[in-house]
């Protein structure tokens, strides 16, 4: 559809406003992910159309504008003109104050943006006076202002480099990714991006934006389906896209642009990107994080994998040679055991261990060392959870028909337990300590 092209109209403050507005449906256009934006816009103001300020300024931070419209509950406002930007394009909407009350969020209706407030609008502002105060929260705007010119000059800079497009970007609160149309990417590339794309800030090329023809419009980074008249944002020498949102005049404004992490979604390589006051306050963060680690390690910061190796290597070493020590104590305590136990008729050496809390497996090791003896018997319990553990030495289960698998299994079904094990050594859990003690006085220990 072509829409007509009416000439730039020289408005009352003196200041040249070309009047343009999104011919998409915002319904087709989820606000949280970009598609590398394709916008299309028409020179021409209507009767109850919103005149998008953001468009020819993306700077002007305080205007008045004259309320046309509002829903019932006064909390769903329509304005004559608005510098606030809906989420849409992948760019995240702007928040900010109405005639002093706080702005929530900015919807793209189409021909009209909808501000929704968070109280109706104060009866003397918009009755008495014809037009409001607005003012937008900049912080938040120039946070997206410089991720989204950011991602334009990144998205440029993978073409450019490497003949790489980008297929689609999301600018988060916290951080922003761009998708792009290749299944792997190798480290030298993100690295060789990162560095090209700092060396174009520093170069301090100045972005423009212009509104050109669909028909006759050339040299896109992504050519435009669109037809009629689109809005072109340029990065001088280095990008040409058409885009709806609002972009930083220079890109020395971007600030340093890092690459963090990188995941390969499907057939594309998702890579995380920060700029400008994002990247400094992460930066910050890095540093802090970095400094309490070289802290623990008493070492210089750039010294801290390598410290963080040896500690590692170290506590490795360490835990291999616990284990084996533990091992050798369980073989002591269970010879001792077996030592300080007199046996019975039989001459068996019967002993039960008995543990309130804990895990049964601190005493596997020392029922093993008692019934690697002759005529050995070791029970070991555990109240909570209630379980059990039968071990028997190797003449005990064959001189005299113990099989400790079989008898513990038995035991355990009648009371509704669960395990089992061999014939040396069986284990099984209980639902109640009524339970347990039903086993220990089935296999006649207790
Ligand atoms: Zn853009």
């Amino acid at each position: 559809m072509r829409w007509p092209v009416l000439a730039p109209v020289r408005r009352p403050r003196g200041r040249l406003t070309i009047l343009v507005t999104l011919s998409f449906s915002p319904l087709s256009r989820p606000h949280e992910w970009g598609h590398d934006t394709h916008e299309c816009v028409r020179h021409v103001k209507l009767a109850g159309v919103t005149d998008r300020l953001y468009y020819t300024d993306s700077y002007l931070r305080e205007f008045r504008a004259r309320v046309t419209g509002r829903s019932d509950d006064g909390r769903r406002i329509y304005l004559d003109r608005t510098a606030f930007y809906p989420a849409s394009g992948g760019q995240p909407h702007d928040t900010g104050v109405i005639a002093g009350v706080p702005l929530v969020d900015v919807e793209d209706e189409g021909e009209r943006i909808a501000h929704l407030v968070a109280a109706p609008l104060p009866e003397h502002d918009t009755l008495q006076a014809d037009e409001v105060d607005c003012r937008i929260d900049w912080d938040r705007r120039f946070d997206h202002m410089q991720q989204h010119s950011g991602q334009h000059l990144l998205s440029a800079v993978f073409v450019e480099r490497f003949g790489i497009a980008t297929v689609s970007f999301h600018l988060g609160q916290e951080n922003s990714t761009i998708d792009l149309d290749t299944a792997t990417l190798e480290p030298a590339r993100v690295l060789e991006a990162e560095r090209r794309a700092n060396e174009a800030v520093f170069e301090n090329r100045p972005l423009g934006v212009s509104f050109e023809d669909a028909a006759e419009t050339r040299d896109l980074r992504k050519p435009s389906e669109r037809a009629g008249t689109l809005r072109i944002v340029s990065i001088e020498g280095l990008d040409r896209s058409a885009c709806g949102g609002t972009h930083v005049a220079r890109t020395g404004e971007i600030g340093p642009i890092l690459l963090r992490k990188l995941d390969r979604i499907r057939n594309t390589v998702r890579v995380e990107f920060l700029c400008g006051g994002r990247a400094v306050r992460r930066a910050r963060a890095d540093f802090d994080a970095l400094s309490r680690v070289a802290q623990m390690v008493s070492g210089a910061l750039d010294e801290v994998p390598g410290l963080m190796a040896a500690q590692f290597e170290a506590a490795r070493n360490a835990d291999k040679l616990r284990r084996k020590l533990e091992a050798d104590l369980a073989q002591y305590q269970g010879r001792e055991l077996y030592a300080a136990t007199a046996p019975d008729e039989a001459g068996v050496r019967r002993i039960l261990r008995r543990l309130p809390s804990g895990n049964l497996e601190d005493l596997r090791a020392i029922a093993q060392s008692f019934t690697a003896q002759a005529k050995a018997v070791f029970v070991a319990v555990l109240d909570e959870p209630p379980a059990v553990l039968l071990a028997v030495s190797a003449d005990s289960g064959a001189d005299s028909g113990i099989d400790a698998g079989k008898l513990l299994k038995a035991a355990l079904t009648q009371a509704g337990g669960r395990g089992g094990g061999n014939q040396r050594m069986a284990q099984g859990s209980l639902p109640s300590l009524e339970a347990l003690e039903q086993v220990l006085s089935c296999i006649r220990i207790s």
